[in-house]
């Protein structure tokens, strides 16, 4: 009678793939959403500093809010160049704001951002710069 096969003598790749993670069973839908917008909240904390990238009071993650660069109102996506962590007070005052417009009321706002947001997008930190420097100017 043949030895039945001991699982070291299969070769790795032909065992059955087991999923790494169970499945949820409620909600998963609403709870996959939620742990998305934490891990972009986490990511854009980091990549901030820590910090408001306006006013650059630091920050803990139950004071950030996450704050979109070009408003979502102005069809500002959902995604991490156009992300940053700002305290409450700078992401009421920017508004749906342009942030061309809000940095030239705001140029010390401007001044932080091209400071603090590392991880936006580059077209992003040239307007920032752009708007500061007329800011100045005028
Ligand atoms: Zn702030």
């Amino acid at each position: 009678m043949p030895r039945p096969l001991s699982r070291r003598s299969v070769p790795r790749t032909a065992l059955a793939r087991v999923p790494r993670r169970p499945r949820r069973r409620f909600g998963a839908a609403e709870c996959s959403e939620q742990l998305v917008k934490r891990s972009l909240k986490a990511a854009a904390l980091r990549d901030c500093g820590r910090r408001c990238v306006y006013c650059a009071t630091p920050l803990e993650r139950e004071t950030a809010t996450l704050d979109h660069v070009y408003p979502r109102a102005h069809g500002g996506g959902n995604v991490p160049g156009n992300l940053v962590a700002s305290c409450v007070r700078c992401n009421r005052l920017k508004g749906d704001l342009l942030p061309q417009e809000f940095f030239l009321r705001h140029p010390w706002a401007g001044l932080n951002f091209m400071r603090y947001a590392r991880a936006v997008h580059r077209a992003l930190k040239r307007n920032a710069r752009r708007a500061v420097s007329l800011a100045c100017a005028a």
